[in-house]
This record gives structure tokens, C-alpha cells and sequence, in this order.
């Protein structure tokens, strides 16, 4: 049962039924003044954000902020996880403010990969998922690459107001800002933490010249990535760090490629073709006959068939098939926050396989 008390941090109403759950505070502390969650209570004590940083609500609740300023929202995107890192849904909260959209990571993609189609790309994908951004732009964060240009962008189309940065954990945020603060200040450190009216919910502001802002707000999770099911160390492994060189395997029906021990490809019918593998090139491929593949995955997931390490497997979730019939050609089979797989012809029928959790689908071939 919720009380009529709400967290003079975040604004939620509080409810002492179950400490797991958002909202939490002891009954003894409902007699005071100002109830504070659980949640923001460690934020504000201990400075500690806890494992599930934000969760929905939390963002939501903040995504409905944005929606009451006047300002330029910028969302960044991660080329390389693009649906994972979309953030569906936030064109219905930021009202009337404009979005750039930045993709951010692209240094991941092979260079042969042309920037304008690629852009064309985003636009497309933008279109398809509900968002009309005033523009579209690729960066990569860590290599500086285009930061300028996207600086110039946004003093353009901010038109003398604030500009909030909105992504989801890991697409490369803070990197990105902290490009443009050494762009703006020269490497000074400008970095200011305000509050954003109403939460306790750290932002970090970034003073622009006309007494506006750039504020950074923070990341929501993405559950349906892999990310959150594979330890620190295969983390490393899963996530590229440099252009990442496009494996080209020739199947013919029935066999199957094992993408360590993380993901699996059946290809099941339409004649002997290729499949484009875009992964983090430490990522070993394995291929077998699909007859022979759930023996040997059986027997070999975390030896040969690795991440995950043998000492993981107890966490490690089952993998779930997913069928899929390919009825167009260029056509990408995304794992999500792994990579994707291309196929170049229409009319093959394929399963893929993540473990439970992990979002797969297909989409319009990125490159
Ligand atoms: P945030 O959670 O969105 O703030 O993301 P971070 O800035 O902490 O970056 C998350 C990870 O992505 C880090 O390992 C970064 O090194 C990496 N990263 C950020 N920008 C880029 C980029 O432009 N290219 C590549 N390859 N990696 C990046």
C-alpha cells in the first residue's frame, strides 16, 4: 500500500512494504518531516548509486522534465548497439524540443563503411522508430572524431538555450561531453554538479557562453544487452575497441556458427550463401553442423566455447531460440550489444540464439 508521503529527493511515493522496490522507506522514518527513499538516501549519503542506476521510472521521470524546458535535446546513440541504445519513446516526452540525434562510436565500423549512407541510415531508422530528429550526426567520442563539427551543430541549434545530453549507460557519454568541456574550456575544469528541480538525481551542468548550459543527465540501463550478462572480464572481450573487421563465412544448410558461447546462428534453409559476422574481433567463431551443435554446446560451453569462463556458467542464462525468415536482402541479424550478422540475399530461414534476457531482430542492413 503506498502512502501519501512522496521523496522530497526524487518525488516518488514512498511505500515501506518492500525494501527491493522503488520507494522504499522504513515506517520509522515516515514520522518525519521529509521522507527520503531509500534510493536517494544513499545517493545523498553515501554518494552511491545503486547497481540498477536508474531504473524505468526513474528515467521516465526524468525524460518528462525535459519535457517541460525550452531547450535542444541531444541524444546520443552507440553506433554500434544502435536499437539497444535507442531509448524508444522519448520523442513523447520531450514536447516540442528539438533532438539531434549523435552516433557516437564510429571508429567501431570498418572504414570502407561510407559516413553519408551511414547517416542516411540513422535518418531512416529514426524515421521508422517514431523520431524526426532536426539532424543527424556521427562522431566518435574517444578518437575526437567530428566533435567540432558536432559543437558547431549544436550551438547552430540551440538558439541561445540549454542543451540536455540524454543517452543510455554506456553509449559513451562522458566521453563525449568531456570532449566538448576541453572544446569550450580549453581543458579547465568547469564541471559543476547542480540539481535538476525535483530529484536529487545528479546532473552535471556545463557553463556555455551566453549563461546557458550543457547538462548531462544520467544514463538509464539497458537490460536486453549482453553486457549484463557476462563478468568485467568478458565485458572486455564482447565490446570492440577498434574497427572492427568483418568475418565472411559461406554456410550451407544446416550448419551453425557459435559466437563463443554467447550466441548462436542456425541457418536452416535457402541454399549455400554467405553471413557478414560484425563483431568485436576477439570474439572466436566457431562453426559446426547444426545436427552436432547442441551436443557440442553442451560439452564445450566454457572451454572452447567462450565467454562465458567455466566459472560463470552457474549465472550464465540459457539460450533461447528465435526464428527468423529473411524475406529481404541486406538484411542485419542484431544481436544485441554483440553485433550483428549480415545477410546479402533474400530467403533464407535462420534461428538465432541469445541467452534469456538478450533482445535479437533484424533490421535493414547498417552497412
Ligand atoms: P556513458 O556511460 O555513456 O557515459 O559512457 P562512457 O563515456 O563511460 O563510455 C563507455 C565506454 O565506451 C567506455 O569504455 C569508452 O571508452 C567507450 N567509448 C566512448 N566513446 C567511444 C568511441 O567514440 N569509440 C569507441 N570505440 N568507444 C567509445
Amino acid at each position: 500500500k503506498k502512502h501519501d508521503i512522496s521523496c522530497i529527493g526524487c518525488g516518488i511515493s514512498i511505500q515501506s512494504e518492500n525494501q527491493e522496490e522503488l520507494g522504499f522507506a522504513p515506517l520509522s522514518s515516515l514520522e518525519k518531516e521529509e521522507v527520503i527513499c531509500q534510493r536517494c538516501f544513499r545517493l545523498k549519503h553515501y554518494n552511491e548509486v545503486q547497481d540498477v542506476s536508474l531504473t524505468d521510472q526513474d528515467f521516465l521521470n526524468i525524460l518528462n522534465q525535459l519535457g517541460k524546458t525550452d531547450s535542444l535535446i541531444v541524444k546520443i546513440i552507440d553506433i554500434f548497439d544502435f536499437n539497444g541504445s535507442w531509448l524508444p519513446g522519448l520523442h513523447r516526452f520531450v514536447g516540442k524540443n528539438p533532438i539531434l540525434l549523435i552516433g557516437n562510436k564510429a571508429d567501431l565500423l570498418p572504414k570502407s563503411a561510407k559516413r553519408n549512407r551511414l547517416i542516411q541510415w540513422m535518418k531512416s531508422q529514426a524515421k521508422e522508430l517514431g523520431l524526426q530528429p532536426i539532424d543527424v550526426l556521427l562522431v566518435s567520442a574517444t578518437r575526437g572524431i567530428h566533435i567540432r563539427e558536432a559543437l558547431e551543430q549544436i550551438e547552430e541549434y540551440r538558439k541561445g538555450k540549454d542543451v540536455y545530453v540524454v543517452g543510455c549507460t554506456n553509449v559513451g557519454k562522458s566521453t563525449f561531453i568531456n570532449r566538448i568541456i576541453k572544446e569550450v574550456a580549453g581543458g579547465q575544469d568547469v564541471i559543476t554538479t547542480s540539481h535538476f528541480p525535483g530529484t536529487t538525481l545528479d546532473m552535471i551542468e556545463i557553463p556555455l557562453d551566453d549563461g546557458k548550459a550543457l547538462i548531462d543527465t544520467p544514463g538509464i540501463i539497458n537490460h536486453h544487452q549482453m553486457a549484463h550478462y557476462v563478468d568485467k572480464k568478458d565485458l572486455k572481450v564482447i565490446t570492440p575497441k577498434k574497427e572492427i573487421k568483418p568475418k565472411v563465412f559461406q554456410l550451407n544448410e544446416e550448419q551453425t556458427l557459435f559466437f563463443g558461447g554467447l550466441a548462436r546462428l542456425d541457418y536452416l534453409k535457402g541454399g549455400r550463401r554467405s553471413f557478414v559476422c560484425y563483431m568485436s574481433n576477439e570474439i572466436f567463431i566457431h562453426r559446426t553442423k547444426l545436427e552436432n551443435a547442441d551436443e557440442l554446446y553442451e560439452n564445450h560451453v566454457g572451454d572452447m566455447l567462450q565467454p562465458p569462463r567455466k566459472d560463470d556458467l552457474a549465472h550464465f542464462p540459457k539460450l533461447i531460440r528465435h526464428e527468423f525468415m529473411i524475406k529481404e536482402g541486406k538484411t542485419d541479424i542484431v544481436f544485441s550489444g554483440l553485433g550483428w550478422i549480415t545477410v546479402n540475399e533474400p530467403g533464407a530461414k535462420i534461428a538465432a540464439y541469445v541467452p534469456k534476457g538478450v533482445n535479437v531482430m533484424i533490421r535493414r542492413s547498417l552497412i
